[in-house]
């Protein structure tokens, strides 16, 4: 279990990345605090762009870096999210799929309450029945990893079940 003051670091390490957010058009400044199973903590903040839709929110920041400096077997244990503006917030739809990739249903997140309490919850609760890698191995079996993909019609191999069905 993670200690209420490791808890309230975690926080604060997240409200300090937000002051480095680039969020010049909704002005919503927001950081995220990753822990990782080794202990090592990476923070993000959101990187808004003009286009909008291209926008990268805190969360997304943080794992991209964590990955970015560590490599690709990071596990997160717990995620801290902050913003700014005295806001509740919690992480968005994409971003409890993108912390799914790296994290499980145990994994503890914080966030701002109403009021700016100190709540929690867990990934499994933010984002229950999440879609997770293992889906991809029935995948495997209707395109074994042989497979030529080039040489695939759009709709899939002649012979597989997947085309029988249809
Ligand atoms: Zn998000």
């Amino acid at each position: 279990m993670l200690g209420e003051a490791d808890r309230s670091k975690l926080r604060n390490l997240a409200a300090k990345a937000a002051e480095h957010a680039y969020a010049p058009y909704s002005r919503f400044r927001v950081g995220a605090a990753l822990l990782l199973e080794d202990g090592t903590v990476i923070t993000g903040c959101n990187v808004e762009n003009c286009s909008y839709r291209l926008t990268s929110c805190a969360e997304q920041v943080a794992v991209a870096r964590a990955v970015a400096e560590l490599g690709p077997g990071i596990r997160l244990r717990a995620v801290a999210v902050a913003n700014l503006n005295g806001a509740t917030s919690m992480p968005c739809g994409a971003c409890r799929q993108t912390l799914a990739e790296f994290g499980d249903d145990a994994t503890l997140i914080l966030y701002p309450g109403v009021g700016g309490g100190a709540m929690e919850t867990t990934l499994g609760e933010l984002l229950p029945s999440a879609f997770r890698a293992a889906y991809l191995e029935e995948n495997t079996k209707i395109f074994p990893p042989e497979t030529d993909v080039d040489q695939l019609p759009p709709w899939g191999p002649a012979d597989s079940d997947a085309t029988k069905k249809r």
